[in-house]
């Protein structure tokens, strides 16, 4: 299906929508006071905004002004999207009638880039863009805004609009698996129509190798496919492959025509081609260019290998170069990504060329030989006029002059790389991985792992507050990252971008006083209708139900159950059958005083919607009870309170649910007060072992009590953990009293070789500590 059937299908969906709310509203947007638009439905929100009462109709005289300079003609990519708007093809004149609609460019009169002016009024529409990019941003919030019903039509309104940041990204990498040309061009043209100005395009990887090179057309053959794919999720051991070939290529002319779709949507692809890590793909076919020589086979599962290009060998940057020429007479983008990120050093320690190299160009240690890579490169790239992006583990061995950092792993490598005065992307994993879980709810597709919910993503901030304002102007903008391990359809990608991208949308262009959660909801809630028109398949569980865990004057357990949704009545159940209408409201919260299950589901307008809401609570000896720490969880792991290591919740497989106490290399020492002498049968408590994760078992765990906090009885311990994933661990206990009961749990310490992040601190992971 071709662009121009999705926005037509879109505007389709905004008439009905539009057309109920067009009388009545009149609402400022921009005010501080957040009040929900009802109006003025636009993602990412306004800069300034305001509806004036008026109403602009197409009629057979409506008559379009193009800028001056622009050919005559409603087949320009303006003219196709006024026409789409107006519902049918308007006649193209140099002078305006009674009814029009003016498109310009005056960066006098709008001084931002990328910035425009919108005014609706009942005989006109002018759209007045900065340049060429502005003047395209104010037509895709007038599609936002159109009527397309008996009579199509505007509400009259006066925009104000310019973003905050400049790159505004969304990666999607198609080495693990790819993806239709038609679903990278109906992405694409989404994500313009949401005001993303960047797409980065993970072309190469260990699993794949993705983009037509005709020098090298083993890359085509060899590098391109792989045996087999992992099923399942890697962490799920042993390993299942499927026994199937998969794989496939873009060929330079599917590369040239994204490019040029993007171009026209004012969106900038940026390529990807990993080095010197993530090149087992590359290597396959080309086994000399990896220190030992290989033989190398792609990958069939996911994660990060020890063969990596061999800088010792002079052929890998002859290869690497002529592989950049090649990607430069595709892509017009100043900047070209290098990867940079996981790159094991074992081989490069190993290879006697590797140690020539180093000794011979007085480089210290293996890091350094990295930034020799990345610089080389860089001074290649520069040379044709192009900059580099690279991962934020370019910072390593030190920064290469003119790269710009994309921070990933955390906040830390964009800060780093700012206060060195180099330009920043952030993306870090936590905030913007749509790789990640949406929902905690069972039963959602395999993803990478983690939590980040709609909420989480929007209510990010890009600028680190311990810049200061001479180092904030560094940070260039924000991205989104789509890593397609588990995403092996078209549909599963869409349930993982959409709507997630558009929360990173607002961020990266609304001022942030502009943004408000709720007020976001309601304008996606009022888009949600017509994206899935457009064929797209978006995730809808935004709404779903959260908790909270707060405690009544008497000391029970009270479960606080919230959805977002408007209107929301949560109806639940504690014997285990299924909510229905019938069952109790939950208003004040569930009140736990026993180990029950809560179910709970959504009902609106007396119908239920969505999934059923499930939450295990134990109601144990420790629950609300002191808790002292003597060691401090990690910031990423640390659910605010020693406290809620007795909360009555257990931390789930999706490990970043706020529930977990993570310890990075330190050991766990917690005691609870129980306030009085008192029998105790059970002390048990869970243990997430992730290694893929970086999350390692304890080699000892000891549990003991104490009449009185000074002299602890070792009552249990426990050396092996078996279970990968949570190991659930319970001291059944004989004529035990006590008031104080101890957990130790020793940290594995460091992580061994031959593991993911060996070298490494182990993290920790302890949660509910449980005592009957
Ligand atoms: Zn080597």
């Amino acid at each position: 299906m071709k662009w121009l059937n999705y926005v037509f299908i879109y505007l389709m969906c905004f008439a009905f929508i539009a057309r109920t709310e067009a009388a009545a509203v009149k609402k400022i947007l921009g005010s501080s006071d957040s009040t929900i638009v009802q109006g003025l439905n636009i993602i990412p929100r306004p800069f300034k905004a305001e509806t004036n009462g008026e109403f602009f109709h197409f009629n057979k005289t409506t008559v379009l002004l193009l800028p001056p300079g622009t050919p005559l003609s409603s087949g320009h990519i303006y003219g196709q999207y006024v026409n789409l708007i107006a519902g049918q093809p308007l006649l193209v004149k140099k002078h305006a009638g009674s009814n029009y609609i003016k498109l310009s460019i005056d960066p006098l009169l709008v001084p931002s880039n990328e910035g425009y002016v919108l005014e609706v009024r009942n005989n006109f529409i002018a759209v007045t863009g900065h340049d060429d990019a502005g003047l395209f941003y104010g037509l895709q919030s007038l599609t936002q805004l159109a009527d397309f019903g008996e009579k199509p039509g505007i509400m009259g309104c006066k925009i104000d609009d310019h973003p905050r940041f400049a790159h505004r990204g969304a990666l999607l990498d198609v080495s693990r698996h790819l993806f239709p040309v038609a679903a990278i061009e109906k992405w694409i043209n989404i994500l313009a129509l949401y005001k993303i100005n960047t797409f980065q395009w993970h072309l190469t990887d260990d699993q794949g190798w993705r983009i037509e090179i005709k020098k090298y057309p083993k890359l085509q053959t060899i590098s391109a496919y792989r045996d087999e794919t992992l099923i399942g999720h890697k962490k799920e051991l042993p390993h299942v492959f499927d026994g199937k070939r998969y794989g496939g290529y873009y060929t330079q002319d599917e590369v040239k025509q994204i490019v040029q779709y993007a171009a026209d949507r004012h969106i900038t692809v940026i390529p990807e081609i990993e080095m010197p890590g993530h090149a087992l793909a590359a290597l396959a076919a080309y086994p000399e260019l990896g220190c030992t020589g290989g033989p190398y086979k792609t990958a069939t599962f996911w994660g990060i290998f020890n063969d990596v290009y061999c800088p010792g060998n002079e052929q890998t940057f002859t290869f690497l170069q002529n592989v950049l020429d090649e990607v430069l007479t595709l892509f017009p983008s100043k900047y070209i990504h290098i990867g940079g990120d996981e790159c094991p050093k074992v081989r490069w320690h190993e290879c006697p060329k590797c140690q020539k190299l180093m000794l011979d160009n007085h480089l210290k240690n293996e890091n350094e030989l990295q930034t020799y890579f990345v610089t080389r490169i860089e001074k290649y790239l520069n040379s044709k006029g192009r900059q580099i992006i690279g991962w934020d583990e370019i910072l390593e061995g030190g920064l290469s002059p003119g790269a710009t950092v994309m921070s990933w792993t955390g906040e830390s490598g964009g800060i780093a790389a700012a206060s060195q005065h180099h330009d920043v992307i952030m993306t870090p994993e936590k905030y913007v991985y749509m790789d990640y879980y949406q929902s905690l709810y069972a039963g959602e597709q395999t993803a990478a792992g983690g939590y980040l919910p709609l909420s989480k993503i929007y209510n990010y901030e890009p600028i680190p507050p311990v810049l200061n304002t001479d180092e904030e102007k560094y940070i260039k903008g924000v991205q989104a990252n789509v890593w397609s391990e588990y995403l092996d359809s078209e549909q599963k990608a869409e349930y993982m971008m959409f709507p997630r991208i558009f929360a990173l949308s607002e961020i990266a262009w609304s001022d942030k006083t502009q943004r408000n959660y709720n007020d976001f909801l309601a304008r996606l809630r009022k888009q949600m209708p017509a994206l899935k028109k457009m064929g797209l398949k978006p995730a809808n569980v935004f709404d779903e139900i959260t908790y909270t865990v707060n405690k009544n004057p008497d000391g029970k357990t009270v479960i606080d159950l919230a959805s977002t949704s408007p209107g929301a009545i949560i109806h639940y159940t504690t014997d285990g059958s299924g909510p229905g209408i019938n069952s109790a409201v939950c208003n004040n919260g569930v009140v736990v005083d026993t180990d029950e299950i809560i179910k709970a589901v959504v009902f609106s307008n007396g119908q239920p919607i969505g999934r059923t809401f499930q939450k295990r609570v134990m109601f144990h000896k420790g629950v609300g009870k002191k808790v002292t720490m003597v060691s401090q969880p990690v910031a990423n792991f640390n659910p605010g309170d020693p406290s809620a290591l007795v909360n009555g919740i257990e931390g789930s497989n999706l490990y970043n649910d706020g529930q977990w106490f993570g310890f990075g290399g330190a050991d766990l020492e917690a005691v609870v007060d129980l306030g009085t002498l008192q029998p105790i049968k059970t002390i048990g408590t869970d243990i997430l072992k992730y290694h893929w994760q970086k999350m390692w078992e304890p080699t000892n765990l000891t549990f003991l009590v104490s009449t009185d906090g000074i002299s602890y009885t070792p009552v249990y311990s426990q050396q092996d953990f078996p279970v990968n994933g949570i190991n659930t661990i319970k001291a059944e206990l004989k004529d035990i009293k006590a008031r104080f009961v101890k957990i130790i749990a020793i940290n594995k310490g460091t992580i061994p070789e031959g593991e993911y992040g060996a070298g490494g601190k182990a993290m920790l992971m302890v949660d509910e500590l449980f005592i009957y």
